[in-house]
């Protein structure tokens, strides 16, 4: 059998993962939540688990340090690298990534400033619409920046909208449907055909999309 390595995102996204890989037959070795390992082994001996970054989930794979991975749909858009397929939509942590606005604010003038971290997604979504905009990359906290004059609007990702609303905003275009994916490391999928498909079938059999 062949060593799968599979890299999964932590924070709100494996708390969903680790069921959904327990009903597939895949259970970490020890707990991971009272761990600070980022490596652990499984009940399967050939199956490892990383546990990363969600921004860094497509750069393991992409390279084959990780066979698998698991990751949001918004992370693989704004990663742009190719290097794996995606064969299965988890269906879980759905959101959608939206644009964002002040509250009753009238349209503004000039250039469209928008901070985001989605520069990229954001960067493509407005030279679609044919808008001139200006993409301020922040790595947090982007919905104070139209409090703070620092942009006019916000592109992130939406779940109940609570966040938005706490500070005044609203939601304006949606820009994608997000849930969690099932990514394969293109090499992989050729060389580890077998055992890298029996987790894509288990997985699919467990998944409600
Ligand atoms: P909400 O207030 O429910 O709209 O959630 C908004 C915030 O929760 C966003 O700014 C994100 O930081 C985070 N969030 C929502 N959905 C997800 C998700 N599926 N995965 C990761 N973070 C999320």
């Amino acid at each position: 059998m062949a060593q799968i390595t599979l890299a999964l995102t932590k924070g709100r996204i494996l708390k969903e993962t680790l069921p959904l890989l327990e009903l597939a037959g895949i259970v970490p070795a020890e707990d991971i939540f009272s761990s600070r390992k980022l490596v652990f082994s499984t009940n399967e001996k050939n199956v490892r688990l990383l546990l990363l970054r969600g921004s860094d989930v497509p750069t393991y794979v992409q390279y084959g340090a990780a066979d698998i991975g698991v990751t949001g749909k918004d992370l693989l858009l704004e990663h742009q690298g190719g290097g794996y397929y995606e064969p299965l939509d988890l269906g879980i942590a759905r959101c959608r990534l939206m644009t964002a606005v002040p509250v009753g604010l009238s349209s503004s003038q000039g250039r469209l400033r928008v901070a985001t971290k989605y520069v990229n997604i954001a960067r493509q979504f407005y030279a679609q619409k044919g808008t001139q905009a200006d993409l301020i990359k922040l790595y947090g906290a982007m919905e104070l920046a139209p409090i703070l004059d620092l942009a006019d609007e916000i592109v992130d990702i939406v779940d109940t909208g609570n966040t938005l609303k706490a500070n005044g905003l609203q939601s304006r275009h949606k820009i994608a449907d997000i849930s969690a994916r099932l990514i394969v490391n293109k090499a992989t999928m050729k060389t580890k055909y077998s055992d890298v498909q029996a987790i894509v079938d288990s997985l699919s059999q467990v998944v409600s999309v």
